[in-house]
């Protein structure tokens, strides 16, 4: 190409260079060798992103370069997908359009491209409102092609990747955005390594302190690791290499994600952590029929060398996860007396773990016709299909529902003719009515499970045989909501109820009128605001269904709130925040008014306030770092950065998280602290004497339980700050015998 080119010389090379680099690992790959249409994806692409820069400051088009390389290498797709990739930008940010693709590059790259440029918009924009909105739409062009979703987990994962020229607030609502959505995705289509990626850039950018302190411990450790595991697998290589087994060995570490949300979960330090350390065995069976059964032969190898756990042996060789996953793991006791994990899988399996669906269709040997695709990850893509066809008002109930289909483990049940069915861990008989079919689950009175009568609400273990029994009396109450986890299941539960509430809404609707012209009271929006705040209500349609299914009276209470008037706090609040005149702008606290992005800071000066409370999921205290989520009717509550509400709701609605700064003076708040131990003797005097000697913190419970000459406890305390916590924390770690000491997140 001839074009001007408006880099320096360097950079046109570095450009260059990153092209050769894909084609030799495309030419290197196992697909046709289809480097013409490549190139000219390339030099189309590079010529369309002319003289643009990214945030970074390097050549734009490094960056569709870099996202085909990952399609490439780190996804083992073929030529469309790579100039898919390349292109994938080029209609978003140029003045080409899809029309241009087509006419150049055939029907299937522009229908690719033309899926990613939908969903394109606003993720990364200032005008990031809805990001339910926008998954929804990228969960959608799953049916038009997949390789639309892997591409698009490709851009994610290079955007995080180079997330560092980013401004902090759009790193940390990219990071929350791509570990409650992304990671999930990239998981259920069995992309694991790249769902690890994720999940660590998102944590490191999430909790930069928490993240570097476990890197460091993790370096800190690593000969100590080594020798244990050269000691470990010495034995074990010197069996496989005298059976004739060809095969390769490595160790792997857990992720900084992983061991973190482990620490978390169960309390633990990042010492009492064993399984950091990993072994994975690799083999190239001698021919494909030999793959299962030398999988259990160098099972049964190890097991002559080292004890196994009786509880740890996985077996998802003969029954492979739902996202294709196949491997045999199971923990063995060292001679040091530490248990290792194994994991047994063959060379396919190993691909298949670490590049998903795509290395799935290269074994299949069946060219490119996913939509005919018999799998587990066939029925997956059905039931989103379902959950998206139903038109669900409310985002985050949407996210919900997708994210429980995204992660589950998976029990399997019979129907009575023998026939399997995958279910997700912790489904009841009703959600498994609900998957024979919906007249099952809407009628559905109970169960025969292996023959015995069971209600909905019985949750089913895997190997059950279930009967549904139905009977056409049955009516759905809310109540079901609470014996639901599928998806699909609550997706037709509330379906159903919303039908049923149209019907009270309407009744409400014409009881509040009535009572609004017999006290003569406008129905404005402020009053109905009034009135969903005084009975907490959602919104307006929220009341009028309360009313109209009479669990909402109205009486004297509701007329005082809405004669009084007056100017409330929030209005204030907002009037503050915006230093324009309040006048000129929509009035405040509207249920629906459009919230915008709030420049300004939140202070917190005060522990009791009218304009903002602090979350009870979480319990925030003076020096956790916090953000703000504005609240429909313009309350604000606060959250830890690393609660899983406020990770939930930044995903859904980045605009409505506002900064948060502490500056408290004299308020107390409580906390809690979990501690460990050895059951000695004035070990607990010593507990309450490291209190009581700190002056401002008073003890207001203390929970201690003892077993077999271990104790654990909580004590519940009042602090004024995280230093104060911190400094018991430490006074407590430095008793004889407590061997763990952490707060506890609620
Ligand atoms: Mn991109």
């Amino acid at each position: 190409m001839s074009e001007e080119r408006l880099f320096s010389a360097d950079e046109e090379r570095l450009i260059d260079e990153a092209f050769q680099h894909l084609l030799d690992s495309y030419i290197q790959s196992v697909h046709r060798k289809k480097t013409d249409i490549i190139t000219k994806a390339f030099n189309f692409a590079r010529k369309a992103h002319n003289g643009i820069r990214r945030h970074s400051g390097e050549p734009y088009i490094m960056h569709p370069l870099a996202v085909a390389q990952i399609v490439c290498s780190e996804m083992g797709l073929g030529s469309t997908s790579i100039c898919s990739a390349l292109l994938h930008d080029v209609v978003e940010d140029t003045d080409y359009t899809i029309e241009d693709i087509k006419n150049v590059f055939g029907p299937k790259i522009a229908q690719i491209v033309d899926g990613l440029t939908k969903i394109a918009g606003g993720i990364f924009g200032e005008k990031a409102s809805a990001q339910a909105e926008n998954f929804k739409k990228l969960l959608l062009t799953m049916n038009d092609d997949i390789r639309v979703i892997l591409i698009k987990i490709a851009d994610r994962l290079h955007n995080m990747r180079t997330l560092d020229s980013m401004q902090p607030r759009k790193q940390y609502k990219i990071a929350g955005e791509t570990l409650y959505l992304y990671a999930p995705l990239a998981y259920r289509l069995g992309l694991n390594k790249i769902k690890s990626e994720l999940e660590d850039l998102s944590f490191k950018y999430e909790h930069p302190v928490e993240f570097k302190d476990i890197q460091d411990k993790l370096s800190f450790s690593q000969s100590e690791r080594n020798e244990m595991y050269r000691k470990f697998t010495s034995p074990i290589i010197e069996k496989l290499d005298s059976m004739g087994i060809k095969y390769s060995i490595k160790g792997r570490l857990k992720s900084p994600y992983s061991i973190w949300k482990k620490m978390n979960r169960n309390s633990l330090t990042f010492e009492e952590i064993f399984d950091i350390l990993a072994v994975r065995i690799v083999f190239d069976p001698p021919e494909p029929s030999k793959e299962k059964s030398e999988c259990f032969d160098i099972y049964l190898a190890l097991t002559g060398i080292y004890k196994s756990h009786p509880d740890r042996l996985r077996d998802w060789i003969t029954r492979p996860k739902a996202n294709g996953y196949q491997a045999l793991h199971s923990t063995f006791m060292s001679n040091e007396g530490r248990w290792v994990e194994v994991q047994i899988r063959s060379r396919r399996m190993d691909e298949i773990a670490e590049q998903g669906i795509a290395a799935h269709w290269k074994y299949k040997d069946t060219g490119h016709d996913y939509q005919e695709d018999e799998t587990e990850l066939g029925h997956w893509l059905e039931t989103i299909k379902e959950i998206l066809e139903d038109p669900q008002p409310d985002s985050m109930d949407f996210l919900d529902s997708i994210k429980l289909n995204l992660y589950s483990s998976e029990i399997f049940i019979f129907t009575p003719k023998g026939e399997l069915r995958t279910m997700p861990q912790g489904s009841t008989v009703l959600d498994f009515a609900f998957t024979i079919h919906t007249f099952m689950g809407t009628n559905c009175i109970g169960a025969k499970v292996n023959h015995k009568l069971e209600a909905i609400n019985y949750e089913l273990k895997s190997g059950d045989q279930v009967e549904v029994l139905t009977s056409k009396s049955q009516k759905i109450s809310p109540e079901w909501l609470n014996f639901a986890t599928t998806a699909k299941a609550r997706a037709k539960i509330k379906q159903w109820l919303r039908k049923n509430n149209r019907e009270s809404e309407k009744f409400g609707e014409a009881l509040l009128h009535e009572f609004a012209n017999n006290e003569r009271i406008e129905l404005t929006p402020q009053n109905l605001n009034r009135l969903c705040k005084l009975h907490g209500m959602e919104n307006a349609s929220a009341l009028m269904v309360a009313i109209g299914q009479k669990k909402v009276v109205l009486g004297e209470e509701e007329r005082d709130i809405l004669k009084g008037g007056g100017s409330s706090w929030y209005k204030r609040f907002w009037s503050s925040l915006y230093k324009s005149s309040p006048s000129d702008g929509k009035k405040a606290g509207q249920p629906d008014a459009d919230i915008p992005n709030v420049k300004n800071k939140l202070i917190i000066s005060d522990m009791e306030s009218h304009v903002y409370s602090f979350a009870t999921c979480c319990n925030p205290v003076p020096g956790d770092p916090v953000l703000g989520f504005i609240e429909e009717g313009g309350h604000i509550t606060i959250h830890k950065l690393k609660c899983e509400t406020a990770t939930r709701l930044k995903a859904a609605n980045g605009n409505r998280i506002l900064q948060v700064e502490w500056n408290i003076g004299n308020s107390i708040f409580p906390a809690s602290i979990y501690m460990k131990g050895l059951d000695n003797i004035g070990t607990l005097g010593k507990v309450t004497d490291v209190i009581s000697k700190k002056m401002n913190v008073n003890m207001t419970r203390l929970v201690i339980e003892s077993k077999e000459g271990v104790f654990e406890g909580t004590i519940s305390v009042m602090v004024h700050s995280l230093m104060d916590l911190k400094a018991i924390q430490e006074g407590l770690k430095k008793i004889p015998g407590i061997t763990t000491v952490v707060r506890k997140e609620e």
